[in-house]
C-alpha cells in the first residue's frame, strides 16, 4: 500500500482501459479481474443492488413496501432446555396492512402477522414470548421497481 499514486493531473492514457496494479497488463474497463494474474479490480461504482435500512418505526411503512425480517427476531417459543424457536421466517415480505401492534405482510409462506409491539409473555402460553420483529426496509434499484 506504500506505492506512490499516479498524479491525477496527468492525462490518462488508459481511458477506457485499465492496467493491473500487480502485473501491469492492460485490461478492458469492465474487467472484474485481471485477465493475466487474476487480481481483483476495485470498481469505482459498485453495481447497484437492493439496499436495506433498519426500520425504526414500523408505522412509517406503507402498503406495498418491501421489507425484510431479520433472522432470530419476532415472537418465539422457549423449550424446557431454553432453546428458542422463532415463528417468523426471516426473509422478504410485502406490507399488506399496518395495524396497531404489528404488520400484516405477505411472504413466501403466505400472509402472516409480524408482531411489532413490546416484548412480553404471550397471554396464550407462557412458553411463548411476544417479541417485536426486527425489520429492514428493502430499496430496490430503479430498474427492479414494479409500478402498480
Ligand atoms: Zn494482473
Amino acid at each position: 500500500m506504500s506505492d506512490s499514486q499516479p498524479n491525477e493531473a496527468q492525462p490518462n492514457p488508459l481511458r477506457g482501459r485499465k492496467a493491473c496494479k500487480e502485473c501491469g497488463v492492460i485490461n478492458g474497463v469492465r474487467a472484474y479481474v485481471c485477465k493475466d494474474c487474476g487480481t481483483e479490480f476495485k470498481m469505482k461504482k459498485p453495481r447497484k443492488r437492493s439496499h436495506k435500512i433498519p426500520v425504526e418505526d414500523f408505522r412509517t411503512l406503507e402498503e406495498g413496501d418491501l421489507i425484510r425480517v431479520v433472522g432470530g427476531s419476532g415472537p418465539y417459543h422457549t423449550s424446557k432446555d431454553g432453546e428458542r424457536t422463532y415463528f417468523i421466517d426471516r426473509g422478504k415480505y410485502t406490507v399488506v396492512k399496518i395495524e396497531k401492534d404489528g404488520i400484516q405482510a405477505r411472504g413466501n409462506a403466505g400472509t402472516c402477522y409480524l408482531y411489532m409491539g413490546k416484548s412480553c409473555p404471550s397471554k396464550l402460553l407462557d412458553t411463548i414470548t411476544n417479541s417485536p420483529c426486527k425489520l429492514q426496509k428493502v430499496y430496490l434499484p430503479n430498474h427492479l421497481r414494479q409500478k402498480r
